[in-house]
């Protein structure tokens, strides 16, 4: 028996299945969840005293690498001046000017405290200021768990076979409309049908929540310009991909210009935050400014403003991304030819420092249905045959993975010596 498995024991004595978040009760693949002890750079630690080489880094927060020395630092200092206020402090003036110099969209940014926060308050303010009532989404996409975004979903609610939920009223759910991801020709004639009718679309613009899956050329491209027709707003739902694929984002890298952008993971460098901002004109409408109500006691704690703008200070460094970018290249070139020479179909998508693997003999996954056709029992056994040789991935074949700054060249080549072993194992 383990101290892992006593603790799992434990926990569902007064947690919900032991967890916080379903996806960390290792449904997806089966067997106990690892618990941690703690965590240092590349690396996490269980209460048995395994080292693990880490590729889901808090699902995509720590960019850095855990425990990073001048994040605790910051983190250290400040807190002597007290944990929260509930009233304005400097800090968050100094995160919003950052914010808004990184992603040039945004000319107004509200703090919230977790991404489900960020995209319901959007989700909000888009609705109050077109007048409009539906939202339109795509299968396998993630926003949080706010109500009205729980319609087929990705993430954990694939994980558990249920895309949507029992709860959510269906006077709510008949407004959101769910479309293909990176299907052009559906969302136009959407868009021809009832565009005056739909308030905003929010996407994932690198899709991770289905696993990662970039945009087709021209995919986002065509939602900007359908918003624009209809008088849509266009919200890019960079929870994960905002500072992770490029210091801006995926709009920065694709040159596409949202109405409103969805921030939190690497903002927060760990704590709990969130963000969301853009267009002057729409975020007026938020209040105090403006009639849309939305709010929160803990918003732009100042113990989370301090560890997400030492954070961003860090990987605004020049060729953080860069390395980052490269790193991650080489893990996935290193695994593909591992998978060759076991004879595993797999196939692999990148964007910048996050990561898929596909079991599957199609090239380039570029939706929900391709993903969900994936071989699970392949992804499952590997992920135990990795877990085993001390490599945390993600516990689904539906997240994305993250390489962190702190990934060494010698991690990545013990994961493909690993990936090698546990190839030819499933093979
Ligand atoms: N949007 C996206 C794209 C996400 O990936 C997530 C979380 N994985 C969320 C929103 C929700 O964020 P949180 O879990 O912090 O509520």
């Amino acid at each position: 028996m383990t101290a892992s498995h006593n603790r799992f024991i434990q926990a569902q004595q007064h947690i919900p299945g032991g967890v916080n978040s379903p996806v960390r009760a290792f449904k997806g693949v089966g067997g106990d969840p690892v618990f941690i002890d703690h965590a240092s750079g590349a690396y996490i630690y269980d209460p048995d005293g395994r080292q693990y080489i880490d590729y889901v880094g808090s699902w995509g927060p720590m960019i850095l690498g855990h425990a990073h020395p001048a994040v605790l630092e910051a983190v250290s200092a400040v807190i002597k001046k007290g944990l929260s206020f509930g009233a304005p402090t400097q800090v968050e003036t100094a995160m919003a000017d950052r914010v808004c110099e990184l992603v040039p969209s945004m000319d107004l940014v509200r703090m919230v405290s977790s991404g489900t926060e960020a995209t319901m308050s959007a989700i909000r303010l888009a609705r109050g200021y077109t007048g409009r009532d539906k939202i339109v989404k795509f299968e396998g996409c993630y926003h949080g768990h706010s109500d009205s975004l729980l319609v087929k979903a990705g993430s954990g609610m694939l994980t558990l076979g249920e895309p949507s939920s029992p709860g959510v009223p269906a006077a709510l759910a008949q407004h959101t409309i769910t479309l293909t991801y990176n299907d052009i020709d559906q969302v136009r004639s959407t868009f021809a049908e009832i565009g005056e009718q739909i308030a905003c679309i929010i996407v994932e613009p690198v899709a991770g929540n289905m696993n990662c899956i970039p945009p087709l050329p021209g995919f986002l491209e065509s939602l900007r310009e359908v918003c624009d027709q209809s008088g849509s707003v266009l919200i890019f739902d960079e929870v994960m991909t905002g500072f992770r694929v490029a210091l801006g984002g995926v709009q920065g890298l694709y040159g596409i210009t949202p109405d409103l952008t969805t921030l939190g993971k690497v903002i927060g460098g760990g704590m709990p935050v969130g963000a969301f901002g853009g267009k002057r004109e729409i975020m007026e409408k938020i209040s105090p400014l403006g009639p849309v109500y939305q709010a929160g006691t803990l918003s732009g704690n100042p113990v989370a403003m301090t560890a997400g703008l030492k954070t961003l200070e860090l990987i605004a460094q020049p060729g953080f991304h860069d390395r980052l970018t490269e790193r991650t290249s080489e893990l996935l070139t290193g695994i593909r030819d591992a998978a060759k020479a076991a004879g595993v179909a797999l196939s692999t998508n990148q964007v910048g420092g996050m990561f898929g693997l596909f079991f599957t003999e199609v090239d380039q996954v570029t939706n929900f249905a391709q993903s969900m056709a994936c071989n699970q029992d392949q992804f499952k056994a590997f992920f135990h045959a990795m877990l085993e040789q001390g490599v945390y991935l993600a516990p689904s074949a539906f997240e994305a993975g993250f390489v962190s700054a702190a990934h060494t060249h010698e991690d990545i080549e013990a994961t493909i010596k690993a990936a090698s072993v546990a190839f030819k194992k499933i093979a």
